[in-house]
């Protein structure tokens, strides 16, 4: 390699900064691709400029890490050693010439002009997404996700409705509960399908992380002082309205998830948030053919996947949430650094971060099993309840094509059905089809990560809007 090394990082949330950070301050130029306006990712989603937010630290917590990470990559620009290209949508992560990597992105307000960036590593720090099943209503207007809700508030300043229930299951439940209460919505439930209680049973890893135990304590003083009734074990069984949300029917729950007889009652609202945990984006590594493992990008203690020169972390490695995602960029920057310049890196450097990474590791796994999805969802689908939003296929047509057609996987699903087919390319319905069907949930092996302008596929090889 001759001359500074180069290393692209798609992804300006936790990871990507920490990431980006590390190997700009040990000789890296570093290139941070985004599709966001403004760096932060979904945990320091920042307000739109326009709005002029006088005091956006209102929205946020941790607000200390994300100034330190925002002067950090404002002073690297400044000098030179880093670019951040913001408003720029990566569809696609290559092998290029002579071993390099290719990084092809869209850019401008209609998303047609094609730029390629070349690196000596990639580190993939795509985040997460929220998954969303689905049940009678849920594709009212009124009905958002839950981190969309939260998206609005933050990025937008803007509530997404008076009198709101939060609900599905997952740690992201709680901030935007609390969230939307300090903000000025009337938040007329929690309905959290999971028990909290679970994690304390849990009590070797709660141990070890007296952290995760003081947060959920604040977050429950919150909902006492916002007056949030709190619905453990219960879940949203149909939400009603004509043209729009008027009230969710929530149930209990029993312990197998199955809902409880007689337990079912209206809540009134405008708005219902709801989230069924996360899932990893892994698109980009899997077009470059990194190996998964379950629905995540697999990586080694230093944050490698198995494709010489791509590295990953954050949530595109599993869901942990933004410390975790914090580590293990600081290690995958500290890493790649020492890889560029043709070193063995010394872990001895990064033991704090690694430290953290392993006991944060270790309370998600236990998280994750407690805020499983309801065991009884699918069977709470009528079969006139759309699915696949995109091509407007119900859970009737899915649940045929493997009752009377004999699909066996979700893509025979898919080419029955065409759930799946449509602009989100099963991101959002594929967990739902696998459930309702018992079809495995793969991930998807999307050839791009985003869909492309036909001009701009045309407009290859490979030079066009190079940026080096
Ligand atoms: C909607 C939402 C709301 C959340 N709210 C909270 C919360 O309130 N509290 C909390 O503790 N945790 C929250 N989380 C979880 C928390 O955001 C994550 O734990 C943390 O942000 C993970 O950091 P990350 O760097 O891995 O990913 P992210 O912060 O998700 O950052 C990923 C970045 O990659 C970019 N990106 C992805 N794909 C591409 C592409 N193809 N091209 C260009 N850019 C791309 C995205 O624009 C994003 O900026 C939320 C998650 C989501 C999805």
């Amino acid at each position: 390699m001759t001359g500074q090394p180069r290393l692209a990082v798609v992804g300006a949330g936790p990871a990507g900064l920490a990431g980006a950070l590390a190997a700009a301050a040990r000789g890296v130029h570093v290139t941070l691709i985004d599709a966001a306006d403004q760096a932060g990712g979904q945990f320091f989603r920042q307000p739109a400029t326009a709005l002029r937010a006088r005091r956006p630290q209102a929205l946020h917590h941790q607000w200390r890490a994300w100034q330190r990470l925002r002067d950090g990559l404002e002073r690297h620009v400044t000098e030179g050693r880093t670019e951040h290209l913001a408003g720029h949508h990566v569809w696609c992560a290559e092998r290029g010439s002579a071993g390099s990597l290719m990084v092809h992105a869209l850019r401008g307000a209609a998303q047609d002009e094609g730029v390629a960036v070349r690196a000596d590593a990639v580190l993939l720090a795509t985040g997460g997404y929220e998954q969303v099943l689905p049940f009678p209503g849920w594709t009212l207007p009124g009905v958002v996700t839950a981190g969309g809700a939260q998206a609005m508030l933050k990025g937008g300043l803007v509530l997404p409705g008076r009198t709101v229930v939060v609900a599905g299951t997952g740690p992201l439940l709680l901030p935007v509960a609390t969230g939307l209460a300090a903000a000025g919505a009337r938040v007329a439930a929690l309905v959290e399908s999971a028990d909290p209680r679970e994690l304390l049973r849990r009590a070797p890893v709660l141990a070890s992380q007296p952290g995760k135990l003081a947060e959920g304590a604040w977050y429950a003083g919150l909902l006492l002082r916002h007056r949030v009734r709190t619905l453990a074990r219960h879940t949203v069984v149909e939400a009603h309205g004509t043209d729009r949300l008027e009230g969710v029917t929530v149930a209990a729950l029993d312990r197998g998830g199955r809902v409880r007889p007689g337990t079912a009652r209206r809540i009134d609202c405008d708005t219902l948030a709801v989230g069924h945990g996360m899932l990893p984006h892994t698109d980009l590594a899997e077009t470059l053919g990194c190996t998964l493992a379950g629905m995540a990008v697999r990586v080694d203690g230093e944050q490698r996947t198995d494709v010489p020169g791509v590295w990953a972390a954050g949530e595109s490695t599993g869901i942990g949430g933004a410390a975790l995602a914090l580590a293990e960029g600081h290690i995958a920057g500290r890493s790649i650094a020492a890889r560029l310049h043709g070193t063995e890196p010394d872990p001895r450097g990064w033991a704090p971060a690694a430290r953290t990474r392993a006991r944060l590791r270790t309370f998600f796994a236990a998280a994750d099993s407690v805020y499983a999805p309801p065991a009884g969802w699918a069977d709470r689908v009528g079969d006139d309840t759309v699915v696949c939003r995109c091509e407007e296929v119900t859970a009737g047509e899915i649940r045929g094509a493997v009752g009377s057609l004999g699909a066996g996987d979700l893509r025979t699903v898919k080419l029955l059905t065409r759930a799946g087919m449509g602009w989100c390319q099963g991101r959002v319905c594929a967990p739902a089809v696998a459930g309702l069907t018992g079809c495995p949930l793969n991930p998807g092996r999307r050839p791009f990560a985003r869909p492309v302008p036909l001009g701009v596929l045309a407009a290859l090889p490979v030079d066009h809007g190079e940026k080096d």
